[in-house]
């Protein structure tokens, strides 16, 4: 049976995405932190593999390749500059390999970190390495691309310009930093607006906040553009001054207190449904059992319904000894 489109779903309803790669393959000793580029789909794939169908399970429906800082330019820096094709490759395959029929598979593509506004040659450096990329993910067939992490509005335009030569449904997402505006000066709901002007389908934020410092851009984003929008913040908790969790001094070794627990995900995933947000996953830091959460919450699995008998003669585990199945129905 053919898979619906991404546009096809979001037509029907709010659709869940997947959460964060590169973080938590790092925690598993196979990314390195500092560079965080995506070499575990060449030197681990049976990692990278296991991640995507612990999201699947867990309820995501989509999985996105892992083709974050797979561009030329950084991978050169971890010496990998010649296996750019290889690499986009082998990360499509196995996030194919993982959906199987059950979910649809977004290419990737991200902020290049050679973006200067104002210059038109590096205007052409960032189209060019997109469309590097893109070549690649689209000849391994992908469903649909996101565009994602752009601090840089014009950085996040030029992806959409090119994805949207793809003739695939696009979505981009831009982060922000520490201040509510982008490095351009650009507001959220400016950012939205533009984005959605230039032709992407579903706009919206990722990365570096979690929930609490992101869904109030989301709203402003609401307001302002009348299509889909998609939001995918990160599983930490950060103080106002550092919104930003790559900001944190905690950053990138030192997060595990920081890590929001299963159910304030699934507040978030409330929340944002509640507000109109049609795309809803996260990123860095969110597990499957985030993602597990987030789709009991917006009804994507069903409750658990394996045999339980409680309430017998004595107590048979520490849920009922300390009474938290009552707690429960009393809060
Ligand atoms: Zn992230």
């Amino acid at each position: 049976m053919k898979k619906k489109s991404i546009l096809e779903k979001l037509a029907e309803g709010p659709v869940l995405g997947d959460g964060g790669y590169l973080l938590e393959l790092e925690k598993r000793g196979r990314v390195r932190a500092g560079p965080f580029t995506p070499e575990v789909a060449l030197d681990h794939p049976e990692s990278l593999l296991e991640l995507h169908r612990e999201f699947r399970d867990a309820g995501a429906e989509v999985l996105q390749s892992l083709t974050f800082y797979a561009s030329r330019d950084k991978l050169a820096t971890v010496g990998m500059g010649d296996r750019v094709a290889e690499l986009n490759r082998a990360a499509v395959r196995l996030a194919k390999q993982a959906a199987g029929d059950k979910c649809l598979v977004a290419g990737n593509l991200s902020l290049t970190w050679m973006y200067e506004p104002s210059n038109k040659k590096s205007d052409d450096r960032v189209r060019k390495t997109f469309d590097e990329q893109l070549d690649v993910q689209t000849s391994e067939g992908v469903d649909f691309i996101i565009g994602e992490t752009f601090s840089w509005l014009g950085e996040a335009l030029l992806c959409v310009e090119r994805a949207k030569r793809t003739g695939l449904p696009v979505m981009v997402t831009v982060c922000f930093e520490n201040e509510d505006v982008t490095p351009d000066g650009k507001k959220a709901g400016d950012v939205a607006k533009a984005l959605a002007d230039a032709g992407a389908d579903i706009v919206g934020i990722n990365c570096l906040r979690g929930p609490e410092h992101t869904l109030p851009l989301m709203a402003q984003m609401r307001k302002s553009v009348k299509g889909y929008i998609g939001c995918q913040p990160v599983a930490y908790r950060t103080p106002h001054d550092h919104r930003d969790f790559t900001s944190l001094p905690a950053f990138p070794d030192q997060l595990d207190p920081y890590q929001l627990t299963r159910r304030e995900m699934g507040e978030y995933a409330m929340k944002a449904r509640e507000m109109g947000v049609n795309y809803i996953g996260a990123c860095c830091g969110a597990v499957a059992s985030h993602i597990r959460e987030m789709a009991r919450v917006l009804g994507k699995v069903s409750a658990d319904d394996r045999v339980w008998n409680k309430g017998g003669d004595k107590p048979m585990s520490a849920y009922e000894y300390y009474g938290h199945d009552k707690a429960k129905a009393q809060s």
